[in-house]
């Protein structure tokens, strides 16, 4: 990496960096020594010419992601170092087994490398790249993942973001889809064509928890993507089992995982349409429902619109289900807090005149960490209610 430029901040404005924030603010700058480029390696300076750390410069809001908070930087393996970090705290939290081999390996600022996603696939890692800086360190970054995993990894598959560059295999070749085992269940993870890096691994745990919830049930699992909740209903000895997603490739994969685990012919059916609608005009008396939408709020502008989607996606379920019936209902607004997501929750039971208690707050897994200093990264938020 090479350092040409250094980005010095206003007087007052080092606290963050100090309390490890990862992000500069363009308005926290007092000056920049050189001519920082889009991607650009930087260094960050008080006024007094102390270093506060390094980090990738991006115009924009956020002008500069530290990724180093140290006085002094290594060149030589600092992405291995990183990488290697993250590996160990993923082997440490037992999260990889012979059940288990699909994992998120870096997960952003909470692995202290913001604009980074790798997540791994039985031995391929998918990586993609939410800032210029760690698009332009790409092969770098490969060959870390690769040095630190050696041979359980056989390929690194870079996934763009946008439309301008193109996909690639920085190392190895795989086929995409590819088969993974998340707690003893199947899944094909198509990395090349899916959303997002080919798989929701952050529902992991609260799949399982669905799971212990299951038997006998008749089971309505809604935005459904590869089916994810459905594999571990119908591998509980759900009753019936329904999915539901308003697109038909999610609806294929699922009918594909379904197939894979060996459910084709137990009692269940997937639905290519809207979950509002399906709510609206099935008569089936489901007593589980999964809500896990996508996130309706990506912007704090579309927080209000998006509150009242939520609210009336909860009181709808809410309504329908069967007296003593269990709710899985999830939020991954980054811009919708705990609380805001549980008072949206509140106004749809009030809404729904049923009386409803919380069984268990849900989060995201722990290859999903959060910095105590960048509380922002927590975005996964779920409530598990009984509905008498
Ligand atoms: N529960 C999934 C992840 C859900 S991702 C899992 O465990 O992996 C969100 C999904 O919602 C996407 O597959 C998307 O196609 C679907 N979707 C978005 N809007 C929808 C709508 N109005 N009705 C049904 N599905 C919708």
């Amino acid at each position: 990496m090479k350092i040409s430029s250094t980005v010095i901040l206003k007087r007052g404005k080092e606290g963050s960096v100090k309390r490890f924030h990862p992000w500069i603010f363009s308005g926290a700058i007092h000056s920049i020594q050189g001519d920082a480029e889009n991607g650009d390696w930087v260094k960050v300076t008080d006024t007094s010419n102390r270093v506060l750390g390094f980090g990738h410069y991006q115009t924009g809001t956020i002008a500069v992601r530290v990724l180093s908070f140290a006085a002094v930087i290594q060149d030589k393996d600092f992405w291995e170092q990183k990488i290697s970090a993250a590996y160990q705290q993923r082997f440490a939290t037992g999260i990889i087994s012979a059940d288990t081999n699909a994992f998120r390996l870096i997960h952003g600022e909470g692995d202290g490398l913001p604009g980074l996603i790798i997540d791994v696939y039985n031995g391929v890692a998918v990586m993609q790249a939410h800032s210029t800086g760690m698009h332009r360190d790409r092969l770098a970054i490969a060959n870390a993942v690769k040095a630190t995993l050696g041979d359980s990894i056989s390929a690194v598959y870079y996934k763009s973001l946008s439309t301008g560059t193109e996909s690639e295999y920085l190392l190895g070749m795989a086929v995409s889809p590819h088969v993974i085992l998340e707690h003893g269940n199947k899944f094909y993870v198509d990395w090349a064509e899916g959303q997002k890096t080919g798989f929701f691994l952050d529902q992991r745990e609260n799949r399982k928890l669905l799971d212990s919830l299951s038997k006998g049930k008749t089971v309505l699992n809604t935005f459904c993507y590869t089916g994810g909740f459905s594999i571990y209903a119908l591998h509980a000895g759900a009753k019936q089992v329904h999915s539901v997603d308003a697109s038909e490739k999610a609806i294929d994969l699922t009918r594909r995982n379904i197939e894979l685990n060996g459910f084709s012919s137990v009692e269940q059916e997937c639905f290519n349409a809207d979950t509002f609608d399906f709510l609206k005009e099935s008569k089936t008396p489901y007593d589980l429902i999964i809500l896990d939408p996508p996130a309706f709020a990506k912007h704090k502008d579309a927080k209000h619109q998006a509150m009242k989607g939520y609210q009336r996606l909860n009181a709808e379920a809410m309504r329908r289900i069967q007296p003593g019936g269990i709710i899985f209902t999830f939020s991954c607004s980054q811009v919708v807090d705990r609380q805001l997501f549980y008072d949206t929750v509140v106004s749809a039971a009030i809404q729904s005149g049923r009386e409803i208690k919380v069984l268990h707050h849900l989060s995201q897994p722990a290859d999903h960490p959060v910095s105590l200093y960048h509380p922002e990264g927590e975005y996964l938020k779920g409530l598990v209610l009984f509905v008498n």
